[in-house]
């Protein structure tokens, strides 16, 4: 997505361990994706201010109908199935949606009978989750929501912990919200390998869709960051596949969805292919 950004640009340590050192490891003109020296860590270095980044989500989400439907089309089979697979663990309960967007994961939880909530920062979404789907949103982001502690038998987050400044303190605060044996649903990109694949080809690209993207998770990543908010046990899987509206995106994603479910399977639900969207499942013990 190329939208116009003001760019106030800060300087930021490692999301995840604190320290400054890193190197350099993708340019997507201006911005740069750096990994952390001591962690490995990837993230988007200097990055813009919040106050920018809270203007930039203002514009991010598209505005006319057709893009809106085409986003629910593109999402339906990644929430049917994180709502599946949420209901193998637990019928029905207290749902909070981080990033609500639109409000299609949240409509589809409520038709099933959930009890549902949800909190974004972009107004426009809010306004269609709130006046179109008759869903309560309230206004972002999470940290300052003022939740109180074991407040939700599930709190989900699709597409969400790759834009936050702290996702550390984002993971924290899900676990601290959620009920003892609560579930935390994360659906996450993961665009390195792919970066790394294009470049060996000498292919150009704007994939990480920087400044959106503030960092970049492996599935070992996201499990270290876990771990370290305090989730005892997880479970990871491929979780499905987007269906874009242009066909030649269409066609690569559902081969490469395809062949991850695949490999996901026949592997005994071990490997998971680097480079594609995945979900994942926290428990809090
Ligand atoms: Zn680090």
């Amino acid at each position: 997505m190329s939208k116009r950004i003001d760019v106030e640009m800060e300087e930021v340590s490692c999301p995840f361990c604190g320290r400054a050192e890193y190197r350099l490891l993708h340019r997507e003109n201006p911005f740069e994706m750096v990994k952390c020296s001591s962690c490995q860590f990837i993230y988007l270095n200097p990055r813009p201010t919040g106050d920018a980044l809270l203007r930039f989500y203002q514009g991010y989400l598209p505005e006319e109908e057709s893009s809106v439907e085409a986003w629910q089309k593109m999402m339906e089979s990644i929430f049917r199935n994180a709502a599946n697979l949420i209901e193998q663990y637990k019928k029905r309960g207290r749902l909070l949606d981080v990033g609500v967007g639109f409000g299609f994961f949240l409509s589809e939880m409520k038709g099933r009978g959930w009890e549902v909530l949800g909190v974004e920062i972009s107004q426009k979404a809010i306004d269609y989750a709130r006046d179109v789907l008759g869903l309560t949103v309230q206004e972002g982001p999470l940290e300052k929501a003022g939740f109180s502690e074991s407040e939700f038998d599930v709190v989900s987050g699709f597409y969400v912990i790759e834009h936050l400044p702290r996702p550390m303190e984002f993971l924290q605060e899900c676990y601290r919200i959620l009920k003892p044996g609560g579930l935390l649903l994360l659906r996450y990109p993961h665009t390195t390998p792919i970066k790394n694949l294009l470049r060996f080809f000498g292919i150009e690209n704007r994939l990480y869709d920087l400044p959106a993207h503030l960092s970049d998770f492996s599935h070992e990543m996201i499990q270290q960051c876990l771990e370290k908010a305090g989730f005892k046990e997880w479970n990871h899987l491929i979780g499905g596949y987007t269906l874009p509206r242009e066909p030649g995106k269409k066609i690569a994603s559902s081969v490469f969805g395809t062949l991850s479910e695949a490999l996901f399977y026949l592997s005994g639900k071990r490997f998971l292919l680097p480079g594609v969207s995945k979900t994942v499942l926290a428990f809090k013990g």
